[in-house]
C-alpha cells in the first residue's frame, strides 16, 4: 500500500486489521498472563509496597526492608485502634514518602501524575495497605480485571475469583496481628446506622413534655458529641424547647450513680438488703391492697345485680315490665355477673397466693 491515492480507500479497511490485530494481541498478552498467574507467578508490574521485584529474577519478591517498617507500623498502629486516616495523617506530618513516591525515588515506577506533596498519605492508600494479603507472604492474582483492550480501568473482581498461593515469598506481618487488623477493619466498614444500638436509646424522656429523647449523630462527628434530643422538638420546634443531653454526659450520670449505689451497698450491705426488702414488701402491700380494693367492689356490684334482678322479676309478675323487656334486661345482668364471678375467683386466687 504504497501508493499515495490508494491511501485513503485503504484507511478504514487498515484500521479495522489494525484494531484486530491489538484486540489478537491484547488476547496473547492476557492469555500470557493469566497462565502465569494460575501458576502462581507475580503478575503484576511492580512488587507492592513494602517488596522489591529481586534484580537477578524478576519474578521475586525480596523484602524491602525500609519500606516493610513503614508497613509493620501502619498495621501496629491500627491494631492500637488508629484509624486510616489518622495513621494517613501521622506519616504525613512524619515525612514519610508516599508509595509512589518512595517507587519515583528508587527509580522504580515513573507516575503518570507525579503527587504535589511527595509525603502526603491518604486513608485509601492505608486501608489498601492494611487489605492486603500479600504481606502474609501469599500471591493474589486476578484480584482485578480489564473491561477489554481498549478500557484500561481496572475492575475489581470478586474474591471467590481471586487465587491465592501461599508462601511464595517471605512474610512481613504474622497471621494474628493480620486477622486482628481485618476484624477492626470489617467493624468499622459495618454501617454506622446499624452498628451498635445506643445504650440508653428509649430509655430517656424531655423533662418538659415527656416525650422520648432520641438519639442523634452525624457520622464524621466524634463520640462525644452524639447526644439526646427531645423528639418531639425534632418533630416541631414549636412543641417544646431545645432539650438536649450529650450521651458521654449520660453515660457519667449513671456512672456516678452506680458508683455510688456500690459504695452504699459495700459499705452498709445489710441496711441495703433491708432497704430493697423493704421496697419490695411495700411494692406488693400496694399491689395486694389493689386487689383486695377491686373484689369488694365485685362483691359489692353482684349483691347490687342481685337486688335489680329480684326487681325486675317482681315488676314483671305485677305486670309493670313486659315480658319483652324482662328477659333482655336479665339477660344483661346475668352476662355481668358471670364476667364478675370470673374476674372475681381469679382475684381471690391471686390474694390467697400472696398471702
Ligand atoms: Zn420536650
Amino acid at each position: 500500500m504504497d501508493s499515495t491515492q490508494g491511501d485513503n480507500e485503504f484507511t478504514p479497511f487498515r484500521n479495522i486489521i489494525n484494531e484486530w490485530y491489538a484486540k489478537d494481541t491484547s488476547k496473547k498478552i492476557r492469555a500470557v498472563k493469566k497462565a502465569k498467574g494460575m501458576a502462581g507467578e507475580h503478575i503484576g508490574s511492580h512488587a507492592p509496597y513494602g517488596y522489591r521485584k529481586n534484580p537477578d529474577n524478576l519474578k521475586e519478591w525480596l523484602v524491602d526492608d525500609e519500606a516493610a517498617a513503614i508497613v509493620r507500623e501502619i498495621f501496629s498502629l491500627c491494631v492500637e485502634g488508629y484509624g486510616p486516616t489518622q495513621i494517613a495523617n501521622l506519616l504525613t506530618d512524619r515525612k514519610v514518602l508516599c508509595p509512589t513516591m518512595y517507587a519515583v525515588s528508587k527509580g522504580l515506577k515513573q507516575p503518570s501524575v507525579i503527587p504535589e506533596v511527595p509525603y502526603q498519605w491518604n486513608a485509601t492508600v492505608v486501608a489498601h495497605i492494611l487489605d492486603r494479603m500479600e504481606y502474609l507472604g501469599h500471591t493474589v492474582n486476578f484480584k482485578t480485571h480489564v473491561k477489554s483492550y481498549k478500557v484500561k480501568k481496572k475492575i475489581d473482581n470478586d474474591p471467590s475469583q481471586w487465587k491465592i498461593f501461599r508462601d511464595t515469598h517471605e512474610a512481613i506481618i504474622d497471621q494474628e496481628t493480620f486477622d486482628i487488623v481485618q476484624k477492626i477493619r470489617q467493624g468499622k466498614k459495618r454501617p454506622t446506622k446499624m452498628g451498635a444500638m445506643p445504650m440508653f436509646s428509649g430509655l430517656l424522656f424531655c423533662a418538659d413534655c415527656g416525650s422520648k429523647m432520641s438519639f442523634h449523630r452525624r457520622v464524621d462527628e466524634p463520640a462525644e458529641k452524639h447526644s439526646y434530643v427531645c423528639s418531639n422538638y425534632r418533630r416541631n420546634t414549636n412543641a417544646c424547647t431545645m432539650h438536649y443531653i450529650r450521651n458521654v454526659v449520660v453515660e457519667q450520670i449513671v456512672l456516678d450513680n452506680l458508683r455510688e449505689v456500690i459504695g452504699y451497698v459495700s459499705q452498709y450491705e445489710d441496711e441495703f438488703i433491708r432497704m430493697v426488702m423493704d421496697t419490695d414488701v411495700r411494692q406488693r402491700n400496694k399491689e395486694l391492697a389493689k386487689q383486695r380494693k377491686r373484689l369488694s367492689e365485685i362483691q359489692t356490684r353482684m349483691k347490687e345485680l342481685d337486688n335489680l334482678f329480684q326487681r325486675i322479676y317482681e315488676d314483671n309478675i305485677s305486670g309493670k315490665l313486659s315480658d319483652d323487656r324482662f328477659m333482655k334486661l336479665s339477660k344483661g345482668y346475668d352476662t355481668e355477673q358471670a364476667d364478675l364471678q370470673e374476674e372475681q375467683t381469679q382475684l381471690q386466687k391471686n390474694i390467697q397466693q400472696e398471702e
